[in-house]
């Protein structure tokens, strides 16, 4: 029998940005606060938020978002004990959510509108003797959040507060034979995991200790002959692997090693032509997270009509310009 790979097919329809349909998809997206997803969502509201913010920015239709209820309810989310930020009021606070809140606040330059003190303590509590972080307080452990850790602070400005080499030695115990990174030491190499660990290597700027060759060629064969990346090898291709995939390889200058023209087709077919926003792939429903990964995957590409995107921060390059924040990027 063959070898079978796992793929999709994909129609060369849209084949341009149906940009006025995204704003309209974006803005709407949690409007209705009695809407029934939108209370479903309430265990990754703040992140959901910041997914919008920085989708329509990269739209440069910002102004459909109504900024200071926004920033109104990031203030509520910030725990009065720990200093860490939770998804939504009256929840636990999580690296995750602190990272969305930090990453709106910044892109709407008002850093200034929670205790950034209290925060740097909450992160910098949760580092462990090993030097890896706890999420939250519950105690998993993750090299997401080892990322999440390191973009706070260089967000706030207050990466000090942190043992920098531990936590650079654990994030480099992950990496596997292959090249790649897993969640934790000897986990399978996942590019989600690997965007995290090379973003985190871009921040503290040891991107010399990657092997790049080998987590490029790694990388790239992460495309499928329907253009469209996976995120481990034999899975179906999806849009948000185009943002895990295509931004490692920009950090490490390798943006050219994958073909352009068929992932940019294959995100482009992912588009609802009805509703607007990004699926995960051809077909499916569109949702917030996929089209800021396809947004965002189109900006580092070069699309005309999407703001540039910073790779390591996923946040628009002129607010990591404003911030004076210089992540290591590799030359070509
Ligand atoms: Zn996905």
């Amino acid at each position: 029998m063959a070898f079978i790979i796992n793929d999709v097919e994909v129609t060369s329809e849209p084949s341009n940005l149906l940009f006025d349909k995204h704003i309209d998809f974006i803005a709407k997206q949690g409007n209705d606060k009695h809407d029934y997803e939108y209370c479903m969502t309430e265990f990754l509201r703040i992140s959901g938020i910041y997914w919008g913010v920085t989708a329509l920015d990269l739209l440069d239709e910002l102004s459909h978002l109504d900024k200071e209820s926004i920033i109104e309810f990031i203030k509520k989310c910030q725990c009065p004990q720990s200093g860490g930020i939770s998804a939504c009021e009256g929840h636990d606070p999580h690296l995750l959510y602190t990272l969305s809140a930090i990453q709106i606040l910044c892109t709407y330059d008002r850093l200034n509108e929670i205790d950034i003190e209290a925060v740097a303590k909450y992160v910098s509590c949760l580092q462990q003797p090993d030097g890896s972080f706890y999420g939250d307080r519950w105690g998993e452990i993750d090299t997401r959040f080892s990322f999440c850790a390191v973009a706070i602070l260089t967000l706030i400005n207050k990466l000090d507060v942190i043992n920098i080499p531990r936590a650079v030695e654990f994030v480099m115990s992950c990496c596997n034979a292959d090249g790649g990174f897993g969640s934790k030491p000897n986990a399978e190499s996942h590019a989600g995991l690997i965007y995290c660990c090379v973003g985190f290597l871009s921040i503290t700027k040891q991107l010399h200790q990657l092997d790049c060759e080998k987590l490029a060629w790694w990388l790239c064969e992460r495309q499928l002959p329907s253009g469209g990346l996976n995120g481990r090898p034999e899975k179906l291709p999806d849009v948000c692997y185009s943002w895990w995939v295509l931004a490692s390889l920009t950090i490490m200058g390798r943006l050219h090693w994958i073909s352009s023209e068929k992932l940019e087709k294959f995100i482009l077919s992912c588009q609802d032509i009805e509703t607007g926003g990004f699926s995960d792939r051809t077909g499916n429903m569109p949702d917030i997270f996929h089209t800021l990964f396809g947004l965002g995957a189109l900006s580092l590409l070069g699309h005309p009509r999407i703001k540039p995107i910073n790779p390591t921060f996923c946040m628009p390059q002129y607010v990591i310009d404003r911030l004076n924040i210089r992540p290591q990027l590799l030359d070509a």
